[in-house]
């Protein structure tokens, strides 16, 4: 795996013209977690995820090169939290667009968008900005991660985890709970507040589908709390667990839809 904004442009056209490279570009946001995790969470974890997936995708054949994340996003349910910034859809898109045709110009045609962030507007910029991409017959482009269609969500990040989960309520567990912070407390643990975790009462008790819909503000079904679910229910080993199999996950999903590839 190679991260894009550390090479020198000899080593792009090296790249380009090799004909193997498969670009990544992580999206996150910057939107509170709860009182135990970094505003940052999405964006780290996207990056986590491509780091994992990269060397399935190298297996296949792929020179995986990841370009710098795009930390910004659209973060409306969250936005009364301190420290919530969001973006207009629109902005986000444009930037996507943007990124992806440039990317092209320079002979660097496959672009997987990894998103850590699920919200409906931000994700359906993505799609929309793929949409553009694809039109304009810049690249090749798909949404892997959060993305509006809830199948690729489910085969990114759902497939073969359920097993790990040790909250009492699973079907419960959601932003800043059991998943996230395991993903934290393995991933990134300097980050993560340990002293707050004890005093977190469990979340399941809230309005699920004004979550799953953003229908009401997470401060609003949260209590002012960010997180749902139980984050003492987390591990590092859990997060461990996660970060693999969610990394093989996207992989399968990127061969399954473009195979190994074929030299230009
Ligand atoms: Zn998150």
């Amino acid at each position: 795996m190679i991260e894009l904004a550390k090479i020198p442009f000899p080593e792009v056209k090296q790249l380009a013209d090799g004909g193997l490279a498969l670009t990544i570009l992580p999206v996150g946001v910057v939107e509170e977690h709860g009182a135990h995790l970094p505003l940052g969470l999405d964006s780290f974890a996207a990056e986590i995820y491509a780091a994992s997936a990269a060397p399935h995708l190298e297996a296949a054949g792929y020179e995986v090169l990841v370009a710098p994340t795009i930390n910004y996003g659209v973060a409306r349910a969250a936005i009364d939290f301190p420290g919530t910034l969001s973006l207009e859809p629109e902005t986000l898109r444009s930037m996507v667009v943007e990124i992806g045709r440039s990317l092209a110009r320079h002979g660097l045609n496959r672009l997987v968008i990894l998103n850590g962030h699920r919200d409906l507007h931000h994700m359906k910029a993505l799609d929309d900005a793929r949409a553009i991409l694809i039109a304009e017959q810049v690249a090749r482009v798909m949404v892997v991660g959060f993305a509006s269609d809830a199948e690729m969500t489910s085969a990114c990040y759902r497939d073969g985890v359920k097993q790990f989960y040790q909250s009492p309520r699973p079907d419960r567990e959601g932003h800043g709970g059991e998943s996230e912070t395991s993903v934290a407390l393995h991933s990134f643990p300097d980050l993560v507040k340990h002293q707050v975790i004890p005093e977190l009462t469990p979340n399941f008790d809230y309005d699920v589908d004004a979550f799953r819909n953003e229908a009401k503000s997470y401060w609003s079904i949260s209590d002012g709390r960010g997180y749902f679910g139980w984050p003492q229910a987390a591990t590092a080993e859990t997060g461990a667990k996660l970060v693999a199999v969610r990394g093989g996950n996207i992989a399968r999903v990127i061969l399954k839809e473009w195979g190994s590839p074929g030299k230009l």
